[in-house]
């Protein structure tokens, strides 16, 4: 029998939200087809979320279970579950049900219209203010710069066919963004929006961790930082070269030479500043560069449980 639905999920330290989310889960599949899987990627945690996985994948085998060897990331753990996953369609959720199980079937139904793509749509987040804000700008911003069509207030949630799923696999990179890849990979998409509960139990992501989600994202769907440099750039030896020809006049025509050393060191202190910025852009793609020729393998599975091979 054919998989019908996969559902995959990313686990890290989610022991009170693991077994509603289930139950929930299921409840909705089951309205959907019953020739589903729910994936279960336990990204490292290290409290009791491995063992209430286990024992739901012993009870139910259309549960399966992928462990990694340690902490390898979110994005690591869905490109993972979407390796492993079979079905015709594929789900993406977090565990903590900020992604409403419900909202699935209405993304199925969308599907069903023709949509290769069906992603979630944030409305009114239940978070605090600054979070939302951020985030806010966060899209604006990465859909302003970025190469592609980047849908706005679009997260992970979603619904893709099988296709869209294997042509994200095939990709050679490394450092796979899901969201900005499944908007990459083109067909018909569309969104729905849904609203954005609060998480469940545990604690939030922290600003640090949204903060390198948002680099990656950026340099990987954008090159205008790098533009940006040599933009200053320009714009700094512009003012420089008109500075040149103002004192030169002023010394030597006005005869009024400049003394005091204010300007001359908040004219250095603004060009390193600009040079150190610029320089740690570059930073940020090489960094990703080497990180890509190393080819290291992305995570490593310590234990795969309830899959045939
Ligand atoms: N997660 C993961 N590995 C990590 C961090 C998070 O697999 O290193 C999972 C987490 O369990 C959740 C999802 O990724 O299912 C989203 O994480 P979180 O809720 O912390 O992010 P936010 O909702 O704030 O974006
Ligand atoms: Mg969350």
């Amino acid at each position: 029998m054919k998989t019908k639905i996969s559902v995959v999920i990313p686990v890290w330290n989610e022991e009170g939200n693991i077994n509603i989310l289930y139950s929930k889960l299921r409840e909705t599949l089951l309205k959907i087809d019953k020739n589903f899987e729910i994936i279960f990627i336990n990204d490292g945690s290290f409290d009791n979320s491995y063992q209430l996985l286990k024992k739901i994948a012993k009870r139910d085998k259309k549960v399966k279970l992928i462990s990694f060897s340690r902490n390898f990331g979110h994005m690591s753990a869905i490109n993972a579950g979407l390796e492993h996953s079979t079905g015709e369609r594929v789900v993406v959720m977090d565990a903590d049900m900020q992604d409403p199980p419900f909202v699935i079937e209405k993304m199925y139904k969308k599907s069903l219209e023709g949509f290769d793509v069906v992603y979630g749509v944030k409305k009114k987040r239940k978070e605090n203010f600054i979070r939302v804000y951020m985030m806010k700008v966060f899209y604006r911003l990465l859909s302003k710069i970025s190469n592609i069509k980047i849908p706005l207030d679009a997260g992970t949630f979603s619904l893709v066919t099988r296709k869209v799923v294997n042509h994200i696999n095939e990709l050679p990179e490394r450092n796979k963004y899901y969201s900005g890849l499944r908007a990459w990979a083109g067909y018909s998409q569309t969104g729905i929006t849904y609203e954005r509960a609060k998480r469940y139990k545990g604690k939030e992501a922290s600003y640090a961790r949204l903060f390198k989600l948002a680099m990656d994202q950026i340099v990987s769907f954008s090159f205008v930082p790098l533009k940006l440099a040599s933009f200053l750039g320009f714009i700094f030896s512009f003012i420089a070269f008109l500075m040149i020809i103002v004192l030169f006049i002023l010394k030597f025509f006005v005869n009024l030479g400049i003394v005091g050393w204010t300007s001359t060191i908040t004219t250095i202190l603004l060009i390193g500043g600009v040079q150190l910025i610029t320089l740690g852009i570059i930073g940020e793609y090489l960094a990703r560069i080497y990180d890509e020729v190393k080819h290291r393998p992305e995570y490593i599975v310590k234990e795969k449980i309830n899959f045939k091979k």
